[in-house]
């Protein structure tokens, strides 16, 4: 997969200075791709979920040799007399190298056991009438079947896995089954984590009036965790230029590769995340035509990217998701970021568009004409429990009514909170 985004932004006519999210995502993917962590040699127990720092092309070819993909005999095909019988010179199981096949015979095969050679063939046992000594074929299969060949799945030299795979299940699989033991991958990303907000009580810290309970922290931190990133949480952040300052000061000394805060990012008078990242490093900020969310500040404090997000719980969740995501995993080195999203008819209307593309928390379901999305009733930027409700996100395009039926792009959560 590439880094081009789900759909250009054109057609649409967002207000001036807002930013289609499109090109949002695709200018932060630049900019992260402009660096990438060190790497490390790991063992293949530790490798999956990593990213790969190298290109990797088989050392051996998979199989390393044909063998028979049932249990049955094998056998030359063109010995194969009209009467179907052969007599049996042979027994295979998995793990032996067979002798030659001697002309005219069978060998007893089971299922991974290489193939004598001599033999091209393979004739299932349902298939087989076995005496002592001989074997008669009910019904001849064809020539080459139930064979694997060697490098049936991968040749010897062939490029297997690329720099920049996210280590899955099946890739260690077939790393191991091409003989590899150990691989390079980019350490963990470093983020920090900083929250912006003078109202904000830690869990466990009794209630007072004019607080809340800070949702991002625990939010982010498991979010990043979840995309294979190493977390640097440098708690609640106090809404002053100088306290700001010292935080992303101290994400710098702490050796993070990214800070991310949230809060603190819009235009008010008790916002200074954008001053103190103007202060102590460089700033570019974005209002970005997505709901939730808008504001979104990138920057960078003495050579570590910043990423400052809204503070609306909500909008920290679909602009981590959407925003902060691809950033952060090309940040991390990995080569595909974008999640896919599925076509899936909406359970719902909408007469008028607004300005910006918003993403509704939706339910999937079978309605009575197939698969649909019902989104939830409360998707106030602020408000949570419709996104724990809800199986992911429906894009409705800004400016756009839709009728019921109409097939809205969705992207499951489980996609979006994978790496
Ligand atoms: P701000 O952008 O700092 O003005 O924050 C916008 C809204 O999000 C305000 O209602 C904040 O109280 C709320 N908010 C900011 N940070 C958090 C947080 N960490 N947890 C919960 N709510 C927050
Ligand atoms: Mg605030």
């Amino acid at each position: 997969m590439v880094d081009t985004p789900s759909g250009p932004d054109v057609g649409t006519c967002y207000p001036p200075g807002l930013l289609g999210v499109d090109d949002a995502v695709a200018r932060l993917i630049a900019l992260a791709r402009r660096k990438a962590p060190d790497t490390e040699v790991v063992p293949l127990a530790a490798a999956g979920g990593r990213v790969l720092a190298e290109d990797v092309a088989a050392p051996m070819p998979v199989p390393p040799e044909a063998n028979s993909a049932m249990d049955g005999i094998a056998f030359r095909h063109a010995d194969l007399p009209l009467s179907g019988l052969l007599p049996m010179s042979q027994r295979i199981p998995a793990g032996v190298a067979p002798a030659p096949l001697e002309p005219g015979t069978a060998a007893r095969i089971f299922t991974g056991a290489i193939l004598p050679s001599g033999a091209d063939t393979v004739a299932m046992q349902e298939n087989c009438e076995f005496t002592a000594t001989t074997v008669r074929l009910i019904s001849a299969p064809e020539a080459g079947a139930n064979v694997r060949p060697a490098g049936q799945d991968v040749a010897q030299g062939q490029a297997m896995l690329a720099r920049g795979t996210r280590l899955t299940a099946a890739a260690v699989g077939l790393a191991a089954a091409a003989g590899l033991y150990q691989l390079k991958v980019f350490r963990p990303l470093r983020v920090a984590i900083l929250c912006t907000g003078d109202e904000l009580l830690e869990p466990g810290e009794p209630w007072r009036s004019g607080a809340i309970y800070n949702s991002n922290r625990p939010m982010l931190t498991h979010l990043l965790q979840g995309w294979g990133l190493e977390v640097i949480d440098l708690g609640k952040v106090a809404d002053s230029r100088v306290a700001t300052e010292a935080a992303l000061l101290r994400a710098v000394d702490a050796g993070a590769d990214v800070i991310v805060s949230t809060g603190g990012v819009s235009v008010g008078e008790e916002d200074h995340v954008r001053a103190a990242v103007a202060q102590a490093g460089q700033l570019d900020f974005w209002k970005v035509a997505i709901k939730p969310g808008k504001p979104v500040a990138v920057g960078e404090v003495r050579g570590v990217s910043f990423l400052g997000l809204p503070g609306n719980p909500q909008s920290v969740l679909v602009t981590g998701l959407l925003l902060a995501r691809p950033f952060l995993l090309a940040r991390q080195g990995q080569a595909a970021v974008l999640p896919v999203a599925l076509p899936v008819p909406a359970a719902f209307s909408r007469r008028k568009g607004g300005d910006r593309r918003e993403y509704l928390r939706v339910r999937f379901g079978t309605g009575v004409a197939g698969l649909e999305l019902t989104p939830h009733p409360q998707q106030s930027s602020g408000a949570l429990l419709s996104a724990v409700w809800a199986d992911g996100l429906a894009m409705l395009e800004a400016g756009r009514a839709f009728e019921v039926a109409t097939p809205l792009p969705f992207l499951p959560f489980s996609a979006l909170l994978a790496p």
